[in-house]
Protein backbone atom coordinates (compact mmCIF):
# COMPACT_ATOMS: atom_id res chain seq x y z
CA UNK A 1 0.00 0.00 0.00
CA UNK A 2 1.30 3.82 -0.98
CA UNK A 3 0.69 5.20 2.46
CA UNK A 4 0.38 9.18 3.19
CA UNK A 5 1.17 9.48 7.28
CA UNK A 6 -0.40 12.98 8.61
CA UNK A 7 0.72 14.71 11.66
CA UNK A 8 3.92 12.87 12.52
CA UNK A 9 6.97 13.60 14.79
CA UNK A 10 10.48 11.96 14.37
CA UNK A 11 9.47 9.49 16.66
CA UNK A 12 6.26 8.04 14.71
CA UNK A 13 8.44 7.72 11.75
CA UNK A 14 10.93 5.79 13.31
CA UNK A 15 8.69 3.28 14.64
CA UNK A 16 7.19 2.81 11.46
CA UNK A 17 10.39 2.69 9.20
CA UNK A 18 11.62 -0.20 11.66
CA UNK A 19 8.36 -1.82 11.91
CA UNK A 20 7.85 -1.64 8.25
CA UNK A 21 10.79 -3.66 7.29
CA UNK A 22 8.03 -6.96 8.00
CA UNK A 23 5.42 -5.03 5.92
CA UNK A 24 7.14 -3.57 2.94
CA UNK A 25 4.10 -0.92 2.45
CA UNK A 26 5.35 2.20 0.94
CA UNK A 27 5.28 5.06 3.74
CA UNK A 28 5.50 8.70 3.25
CA UNK A 29 5.57 11.06 6.22
CA UNK A 30 4.06 14.72 6.49
CA UNK A 31 4.70 16.70 9.31
CA UNK A 32 0.92 18.55 8.74
CA UNK A 33 -1.87 17.47 9.99
CA UNK A 34 -5.28 15.94 7.30
CA UNK A 35 -7.96 18.62 6.83
CA UNK A 36 -9.74 19.57 4.37
CA UNK A 37 -7.08 22.27 3.47
CA UNK A 38 -4.36 19.46 3.31
CA UNK A 39 -6.43 16.62 2.30
CA UNK A 40 -4.87 17.81 -1.43
CA UNK A 41 -1.91 15.99 -0.74
CA UNK A 42 -3.31 12.38 -0.65
CA UNK A 43 -3.15 12.38 -4.72
CA UNK A 44 -1.41 9.12 -5.81
CA UNK A 45 -1.84 7.35 -2.21
CA UNK A 46 -4.16 4.72 -1.54
CA UNK A 47 -4.48 5.31 2.13
CA UNK A 48 -4.01 7.88 4.54
CA UNK A 49 -2.72 7.16 8.21
CA UNK A 50 -4.41 9.31 10.77
CA UNK A 51 -3.66 10.59 14.79
CA UNK A 52 -5.96 11.97 17.10
CA UNK A 53 -6.07 16.21 16.04
CA UNK A 54 -6.51 15.16 12.31
CA UNK A 55 -9.84 16.22 11.27
CA UNK A 56 -12.01 13.83 8.98
CA UNK A 57 -14.98 15.65 8.82
CA UNK A 58 -17.32 15.10 5.91
CA UNK A 59 -15.56 17.63 3.03
CA UNK A 60 -12.11 16.41 4.02
CA UNK A 61 -13.52 13.12 3.56
CA UNK A 62 -15.01 13.78 0.41
CA UNK A 63 -11.62 14.95 -0.86
CA UNK A 64 -9.77 11.85 0.01
CA UNK A 65 -12.20 10.01 -2.01
CA UNK A 66 -12.04 12.20 -5.01
CA UNK A 67 -8.33 11.19 -4.77
CA UNK A 68 -8.95 7.67 -4.64
CA UNK A 69 -8.30 7.06 -0.91
CA UNK A 70 -9.67 3.81 -0.09
CA UNK A 71 -8.49 3.18 3.80
CA UNK A 72 -8.55 5.77 6.87
CA UNK A 73 -5.76 4.31 9.13
CA UNK A 74 -6.04 5.67 12.58
CA UNK A 75 -3.15 4.79 14.73
CA UNK A 76 -4.83 5.77 17.79
CA UNK A 77 -8.03 4.04 19.48
CA UNK A 78 -10.17 7.27 19.74
CA UNK A 79 -12.39 7.64 16.52
CA UNK A 80 -14.03 10.56 17.35
CA UNK A 81 -12.09 12.91 14.68
CA UNK A 82 -14.09 10.66 11.97
CA UNK A 83 -16.95 11.73 10.65
CA UNK A 84 -17.89 7.71 9.77
CA UNK A 85 -21.10 8.18 7.84
CA UNK A 86 -19.22 10.39 5.53
CA UNK A 87 -16.54 7.79 5.06
CA UNK A 88 -19.01 4.56 4.78
CA UNK A 89 -21.09 6.82 2.16
CA UNK A 90 -17.75 7.11 0.09
CA UNK A 91 -16.80 3.52 0.69
CA UNK A 92 -14.12 4.35 2.58
CA UNK A 93 -13.41 1.98 5.10
CA UNK A 94 -11.87 3.35 8.41
CA UNK A 95 -9.56 0.68 10.74
CA UNK A 96 -7.91 1.53 14.35
CA UNK A 97 -5.68 0.72 16.74
CA UNK A 98 -8.45 -0.51 19.77
CA UNK A 99 -5.81 -1.50 21.90
CA UNK A 100 -2.00 -0.56 22.40
CA UNK A 101 -0.50 -0.56 25.65
CA UNK A 102 -3.31 0.06 27.88
CA UNK A 103 -1.15 -0.09 30.82
CA UNK A 104 0.68 2.97 29.81
CA UNK A 105 -2.30 5.49 29.58
CA UNK A 106 -3.49 3.35 32.42
CA UNK A 107 -0.31 4.10 34.62
CA UNK A 108 -0.38 7.96 33.42
CA UNK A 109 -3.44 8.35 34.81
CA UNK A 110 -1.96 7.23 38.51
CA UNK A 111 1.32 9.38 37.73
CA UNK A 112 -1.30 12.67 37.44
CA UNK A 113 -2.88 11.32 40.60
CA UNK A 114 0.24 10.56 42.90
CA UNK A 115 1.94 14.10 41.17
CA UNK A 116 -0.85 16.27 42.53
CA UNK A 117 -1.53 14.53 45.36
CA UNK A 118 2.52 14.26 46.59
CA UNK A 119 3.30 17.32 45.09
CA UNK A 120 6.32 16.41 43.63
CA UNK A 121 6.33 18.29 40.80
CA UNK A 122 6.64 21.26 43.12
CA UNK A 123 9.22 19.17 44.92
CA UNK A 124 11.34 18.54 42.61
CA UNK A 125 11.95 21.91 41.88
CA UNK A 126 12.01 23.17 45.63
CA UNK A 127 15.36 20.56 46.37
CA UNK A 128 17.24 21.55 43.34
CA UNK A 129 16.96 25.62 44.55
CA UNK A 130 18.04 24.21 48.12
CA UNK A 131 14.41 24.65 49.50
CA UNK A 132 13.57 22.01 51.98
CA UNK A 133 11.05 23.22 53.31
CA UNK A 134 8.07 20.70 53.38
CA UNK A 135 5.74 23.57 53.82
CA UNK A 136 2.21 23.37 51.40
CA UNK A 137 3.28 19.79 50.22
CA UNK A 138 1.19 18.21 52.39
CA UNK A 139 -0.84 14.46 50.53
CA UNK A 140 -3.16 12.33 51.26
CA UNK A 141 -2.89 8.86 51.22
CA UNK A 142 -4.83 6.70 48.52
CA UNK A 143 -5.18 3.71 50.67
CA UNK A 144 -9.18 3.44 51.75
CA UNK A 145 -10.11 6.51 49.27
CA UNK A 146 -13.05 5.90 46.91
CA UNK A 147 -11.91 6.07 43.44
CA UNK A 148 -14.82 6.53 40.67
CA UNK A 149 -13.70 4.99 37.04
CA UNK A 150 -15.76 6.49 34.35
CA UNK A 151 -15.50 3.85 31.40
CA UNK A 152 -13.94 0.60 32.17
CA UNK A 153 -13.07 -0.72 29.01
CA UNK A 154 -9.75 -1.33 27.94
CA UNK A 155 -8.00 1.32 29.98
CA UNK A 156 -10.26 1.50 32.64
CA UNK A 157 -10.05 -1.72 33.42
CA UNK A 158 -6.40 -1.44 34.03
CA UNK A 159 -6.58 1.60 36.08
CA UNK A 160 -9.24 0.02 38.35
CA UNK A 161 -6.47 -2.67 39.06
CA UNK A 162 -3.68 -0.15 40.16
CA UNK A 163 -6.53 1.55 42.11
CA UNK A 164 -7.13 -1.63 43.86
CA UNK A 165 -4.12 -2.62 44.61
CA UNK A 166 -3.57 0.97 45.90
CA UNK A 167 -6.26 -0.40 48.73
CA UNK A 168 -8.60 2.28 47.34
CA UNK A 169 -12.52 1.49 47.18
CA UNK A 170 -13.17 1.40 43.08
CA UNK A 171 -17.00 2.44 41.75
CA UNK A 172 -17.43 2.11 38.38
CA UNK A 173 -19.65 3.72 36.19
CA UNK A 174 -19.73 1.86 32.65
CA UNK A 175 -23.07 1.57 30.24
CA UNK A 176 -22.00 -2.60 29.96
CA UNK A 177 -20.43 -3.93 33.38
CA UNK A 178 -17.24 -5.90 33.11
CA UNK A 179 -18.39 -8.84 35.04
CA UNK A 180 -14.42 -9.88 35.51
CA UNK A 181 -14.08 -6.32 37.34
CA UNK A 182 -17.17 -6.90 39.55
CA UNK A 183 -15.37 -10.24 40.89
CA UNK A 184 -12.21 -8.26 41.34
CA UNK A 185 -14.08 -6.22 44.02
CA UNK A 186 -15.43 -3.20 41.57
CA UNK A 187 -18.76 -1.71 42.58
CA UNK A 188 -20.53 -0.74 39.60
CA UNK A 189 -22.64 2.40 40.41
CA UNK A 190 -24.87 4.99 38.94
CA UNK A 191 -22.94 7.85 37.42
CA UNK A 192 -24.60 10.10 39.98
CA UNK A 193 -23.66 8.05 42.89
CA UNK A 194 -20.09 7.73 41.51
CA UNK A 195 -19.98 11.82 41.35
CA UNK A 196 -20.99 12.22 45.09
CA UNK A 197 -19.09 9.39 46.47
CA UNK A 198 -15.54 9.55 45.03
CA UNK A 199 -12.90 11.03 46.35
CA UNK A 200 -11.16 10.70 42.76
CA UNK A 201 -12.83 10.44 39.94
CA UNK A 202 -11.09 9.38 36.67
CA UNK A 203 -12.40 9.09 32.89
CA UNK A 204 -11.70 6.48 30.62
CA UNK A 205 -14.60 6.17 28.16
CA UNK A 206 -14.82 7.71 24.92
CA UNK A 207 -15.79 11.06 23.29
CA UNK A 208 -19.61 10.59 21.53
CA UNK A 209 -22.52 12.61 21.97
CA UNK A 210 -23.72 11.18 25.07
CA UNK A 211 -20.13 11.77 26.59
CA UNK A 212 -19.57 15.12 25.17
CA UNK A 213 -19.07 17.51 28.69
CA UNK A 214 -20.44 14.73 30.54
CA UNK A 215 -18.58 16.70 33.01
CA UNK A 216 -20.46 20.11 33.20
CA UNK A 217 -21.52 22.32 36.03
CA UNK A 218 -24.14 19.84 37.38
CA UNK A 219 -21.20 17.29 37.51
CA UNK A 220 -19.32 19.51 39.49
CA UNK A 221 -22.22 20.39 42.21
CA UNK A 222 -22.87 16.43 42.68
CA UNK A 223 -19.03 16.16 43.28
CA UNK A 224 -17.22 15.99 46.90
CA UNK A 225 -15.70 19.25 47.85
CA UNK A 226 -12.50 19.08 47.05
CA UNK A 227 -12.33 16.29 44.76
CA UNK A 228 -9.51 15.52 42.17
CA UNK A 229 -10.83 15.01 38.56
CA UNK A 230 -8.51 13.16 36.31
CA UNK A 231 -9.41 12.82 32.28
CA UNK A 232 -6.97 10.81 29.95
CA UNK A 233 -9.85 9.97 27.77
CA UNK A 234 -10.72 12.77 25.10
CA UNK A 235 -10.89 17.00 26.34
CA UNK A 236 -14.28 17.13 25.42
CA UNK A 237 -15.85 15.02 27.79
CA UNK A 238 -15.26 18.13 30.68
CA UNK A 239 -16.89 21.27 29.89
CA UNK A 240 -13.82 23.65 30.14
CA UNK A 241 -15.92 26.42 31.41
CA UNK A 242 -17.45 24.45 34.35
CA UNK A 243 -14.31 23.20 35.48
CA UNK A 244 -12.39 26.49 35.37
CA UNK A 245 -15.63 27.69 37.67
CA UNK A 246 -15.26 24.58 39.88
CA UNK A 247 -11.40 25.36 40.16
CA UNK A 248 -12.23 29.05 41.24
CA UNK A 249 -15.25 28.33 43.75
CA UNK A 250 -12.56 25.85 45.11
CA UNK A 251 -15.27 22.98 44.62
CA UNK A 252 -12.95 21.08 42.67
CA UNK A 253 -9.64 20.43 45.15
CA UNK A 254 -7.49 19.28 42.00
CA UNK A 255 -7.13 18.79 38.25
CA UNK A 256 -5.36 16.81 35.80
CA UNK A 257 -5.39 16.33 32.39
CA UNK A 258 -4.06 14.93 29.94
CA UNK A 259 -6.21 15.77 26.51
CA UNK A 260 -7.94 19.57 26.57
CA UNK A 261 -10.99 20.28 24.61
CA UNK A 262 -9.22 23.01 22.48
CA UNK A 263 -5.99 20.78 22.15
CA UNK A 264 -5.83 20.58 17.97
CA UNK A 265 -3.56 23.16 17.42
CA UNK A 266 -1.60 23.22 20.55
CA UNK A 267 -0.28 19.80 21.75
CA UNK A 268 2.76 17.92 19.76
CA UNK A 269 3.62 20.63 18.74
CA UNK A 270 6.82 23.37 20.59
CA UNK A 271 5.55 26.78 20.66
CA UNK A 272 7.49 28.31 23.18
CA UNK A 273 8.41 30.98 21.58
CA UNK A 274 4.68 31.66 20.22
CA UNK A 275 2.12 33.71 22.14
CA UNK A 276 -0.53 31.05 23.54
CA UNK A 277 -4.18 32.88 22.20
CA UNK A 278 -6.02 30.60 24.43
CA UNK A 279 -7.10 31.51 27.33
CA UNK A 280 -8.96 29.03 28.95
CA UNK A 281 -5.85 27.07 28.86
CA UNK A 282 -3.91 29.88 30.36
CA UNK A 283 -6.60 30.47 32.76
CA UNK A 284 -6.34 26.59 33.55
CA UNK A 285 -2.68 27.06 34.24
CA UNK A 286 -2.60 29.63 36.40
CA UNK A 287 -4.04 27.53 39.31
CA UNK A 288 -1.83 25.56 41.54
CA UNK A 289 -4.00 22.60 41.86
CA UNK A 290 -4.23 22.03 38.16
CA UNK A 291 -1.37 19.66 36.15
CA UNK A 292 -1.46 19.22 32.33
CA UNK A 293 0.43 17.32 29.88
CA UNK A 294 0.18 17.49 26.34
CA UNK A 295 -1.45 13.98 25.31
CA UNK A 296 1.38 11.76 26.58
CA UNK A 297 -0.40 9.00 27.89
CA UNK A 298 0.24 6.53 24.83
CA UNK A 299 3.78 7.57 24.95
CA UNK A 300 5.66 4.47 25.53
CA UNK A 301 8.36 2.17 23.68
CA UNK A 302 5.61 -0.84 24.29
CA UNK A 303 2.86 1.26 22.60
CA UNK A 304 4.51 2.94 20.03
CA UNK A 305 5.18 -0.33 18.88
CA UNK A 306 2.45 -1.76 19.11
CA UNK A 307 0.57 1.15 17.20
CA UNK A 308 3.62 0.83 13.89
CA UNK A 309 2.60 -3.14 14.28
CA UNK A 310 -0.94 -3.17 14.37
CA UNK A 311 -1.70 -0.32 11.69
CA UNK A 312 0.60 -2.10 9.33
CA UNK A 313 -1.30 -5.08 9.80
CA UNK A 314 -4.29 -3.62 9.06
CA UNK A 315 -3.27 -1.43 5.91
CA UNK A 316 -1.74 -5.48 4.82
CA UNK A 317 -5.13 -7.05 5.81
CA UNK A 318 -6.85 -4.68 3.53
CA UNK A 319 -4.76 -4.89 0.67
CA UNK A 320 -5.00 -8.56 0.71
CA UNK A 321 -9.02 -8.40 1.37
CA UNK A 322 -8.86 -10.13 4.81
CA UNK A 323 -11.07 -9.15 7.35
CA UNK A 324 -10.49 -6.18 9.23
CA UNK A 325 -10.58 -7.09 12.69
CA UNK A 326 -10.08 -3.71 13.40
CA UNK A 327 -12.77 -1.92 11.52
CA UNK A 328 -14.84 0.99 13.24
CA UNK A 329 -17.82 1.23 11.48
CA UNK A 330 -20.81 4.23 11.61
P1 LIG B 1 -12.69 1.01 25.25
O1 LIG B 1 -13.60 1.13 24.07
O2 LIG B 1 -12.03 -0.30 25.51
O3 LIG B 1 -13.49 1.40 26.59
C1 LIG B 1 -14.40 2.44 26.65
C2 LIG B 1 -15.42 2.07 27.72
O4 LIG B 1 -16.30 3.18 27.88
C3 LIG B 1 -16.29 0.86 27.33
O5 LIG B 1 -16.33 -0.08 28.39
C4 LIG B 1 -17.66 1.47 27.06
O6 LIG B 1 -18.73 0.59 27.38
C5 LIG B 1 -17.61 2.67 27.98
N1 LIG B 1 -18.59 3.69 27.61
C6 LIG B 1 -19.03 4.02 26.37
N2 LIG B 1 -19.95 5.00 26.47
C7 LIG B 1 -20.08 5.29 27.77
C8 LIG B 1 -20.87 6.20 28.49
N3 LIG B 1 -21.77 7.01 27.87
N4 LIG B 1 -20.74 6.24 29.82
C9 LIG B 1 -19.89 5.41 30.48
N5 LIG B 1 -19.11 4.51 29.86
C10 LIG B 1 -19.20 4.47 28.51
O7 LIG B 1 -11.64 2.18 25.09
P2 LIG B 1 -10.19 2.29 25.77
O8 LIG B 1 -9.19 1.68 24.90
O9 LIG B 1 -10.29 1.88 27.19
O10 LIG B 1 -9.95 3.87 25.67
C11 LIG B 1 -10.79 4.80 26.35
C12 LIG B 1 -10.54 6.17 25.79
O11 LIG B 1 -9.22 6.59 26.18
C13 LIG B 1 -10.51 6.24 24.25
O12 LIG B 1 -11.82 6.42 23.72
C14 LIG B 1 -9.63 7.40 23.97
O13 LIG B 1 -10.45 8.55 23.82
C15 LIG B 1 -8.77 7.55 25.23
N6 LIG B 1 -7.34 7.33 25.00
C16 LIG B 1 -6.46 8.28 25.40
C17 LIG B 1 -5.09 8.09 25.21
C18 LIG B 1 -4.07 9.10 25.67
O14 LIG B 1 -2.92 9.06 25.22
N7 LIG B 1 -4.40 9.97 26.61
C19 LIG B 1 -4.64 6.94 24.56
C20 LIG B 1 -5.56 5.99 24.17
C21 LIG B 1 -6.92 6.19 24.39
Amino acid sequence: MNIAFFSTKKYDQDFFDSTNTDFNHQLTFFETGLNEHTASLTKDFNAVCVFVNDDLNAATIDLLAKNGIQLIALRCAGFNNVDLKAAAEKNIKVVRVPAYSPQAVAEHAVALILTLNRKTHKAYNRVRENNFSLEKLTGFNLYGKTVGVIGTGIIGQCFAKIMLGFGCKVLAYDIKPNEELKSSGVEYVELEKLLKASDIISLHCPLNEHTHHLIDGNAFEKMKDGAMLINTGRGALIDTSAVVEALKSEKLGYLGIDVYEQESGLFFNDLSETVNKDDDFLRLMSFPNVLITGHQGFFTKEALEQIAQVTLQNLTDFENGAALENEVKA
